[in-house]
């Protein structure tokens, strides 16, 4: 596949993929085209050992097409995007320019150079989510590939958009491309916006919980590293103009998860040696519960009530299968997390 370009590369899952494609792949170059919003991070691919990080826009056709020209690129992982749900109900129109406007001057860049004369064999892989399908009722069937969109937030409308140019650009102008719709992602280098870090640190820093409405909101959680390898299968054995859910296989109320954040921070602080000392106003510290800091919040506004994917066609077609459980990919989180202060500190103290 030899040079790929990841778009969003310094973000949580873009930046996860940049090392697994590394680790997986590494005699290719990646080069990571993002720019660096609050969301991106320059040292979560510091140590990427292939990886370029071009500081720019996906709004910026002519660089897009340049770098694609110049580094002989044949592969795009679209990654960036406006992606926080709370943001997008503030202030939607980053949202519109980004993943909307983003997407199409990407598209519009890769049309211009793997199109022209002959045309040269290429793929554009899209990054999407399972909040394009709206929400479930308790007992609704899972989200599969066939399930009419129905976006309920500025977010979800963005990407739902941008899905609809990536499936036209192939329709229209025949442009290679794969989509995945993906639940939930958790795991290493996620900006402590999203629910699991910001639950994690603020349990650590005895800041209260906030959880929005009854608490009953369900989603499937995706450790990022079997995110990545569904990726790689698309990249691989995904058919061009098709989309593909990809899921974690852990369908869980906010509630729940909640719970198990508080019960892993807990059981870090019997195991580990000196957290009391470093973070002396966790509850745990002073032989208190996490869970004392749960407090209810009004819900978000037009919350959806439930996601679930239906994944058999990723499995069927592509061999996939997500290999973390939420148990083990909790706690792996929280540890790294624990390990990597250095990392999120100057996020928090930014914010
Ligand atoms: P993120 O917010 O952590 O990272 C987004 C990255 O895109 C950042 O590095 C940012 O700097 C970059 N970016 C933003 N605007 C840009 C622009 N105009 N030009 C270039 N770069 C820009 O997001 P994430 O959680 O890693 O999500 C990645 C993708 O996966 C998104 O498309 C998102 O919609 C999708 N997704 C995420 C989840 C999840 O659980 N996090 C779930 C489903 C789908």
């Amino acid at each position: 596949m030899a040079n790929i370009l990841v778009t969003g590369g310094a973000g949580f899952i873009g930046g996860n993929f940049v090392h697994y494609w590394n680790a997986q792949h590494p005699d290719d170059d990646v080069v990571v085209l993002d720019a660096l919003t609050y969301a991106g991070n320059r040292s979560t691919i510091a140590d990427a050992p292939r990886a370029e990080l071009i500081e720019g826009d996906i709004r910026d056709q002519e660089l897009v097409e340049k770098l694609l020209r110049e580094r002989d690129i044949a592969t795009i992982v679209h990654f960036a995007a406006e992606s926080h749900v709370d943001r997008s109900i503030t202030g939607p129109d980053a949202f519109i320019d980004t993943n909307i406007l983003g997407t199409n001057a990407l598209l519009k860049a890769a049309r211009a150079v793997w199109l022209a004369g002959d045309g040269i064999e290429h793929r554009f892989h899209h990054i999407s989510t399972d909040e394009v399908f709206g929400s479930l009722g308790t007992e609704d069937p899972a989200f599969s590939e066939t399930t009419p969109y129905a976006p309920n937030s500025p977010y979800s409308a963005s990407k739902a958009a941008s899905d609809h140019l990536v499936r036209a650009y192939h329709h229209t102008y025949g442009l290679e491309v794969t989509t995945s719709n993906c639940s939930n992602n958790y795991g290493p280098y996620q900006y402590p916006e999203k629910l699991i870090p910001l639950f994690l640190l603020n349990a650590l820093s005895g800041k209260s919980l906030p959880i929005y409405g009854d608490g009953m909101n369900v989603r499937d959680w995706l450790h990022v590293e079997d995110h990545c390898r569904g990726i790689e299968a698309c990249l691989e054995r995904g058919v061009p103009g098709e989309t593909y859910n990809i899921g974690g296989g852990a369908e869980l109320p906010n509630l729940t998860v909640i719970d198990r954040v508080c019960a892993e921070v807990d059981l870090a602080f019997e195991e580990i040696d000196g957290l009391a000392d470093r973070y002396p106003d966790a509850p745990a510290a002073k032989g208190g519960k996490s869970d004392s800091l749960k407090t209810f919040v009004t819900d978000r506004a037009g919350h959806d009530r439930r996601y679930a994917i239906d994944e058999t066609k990723a499995r069927g077609e592509l061999g996939y299968a997500a290999q973390h459980s939420f148990e083990d990919g909790l706690r792996q989180t929280l540890r790294w997390y624990l390990g990597h202060e250095d990392w999120w500190r100057p996020l928090l103290e930014r914010a």
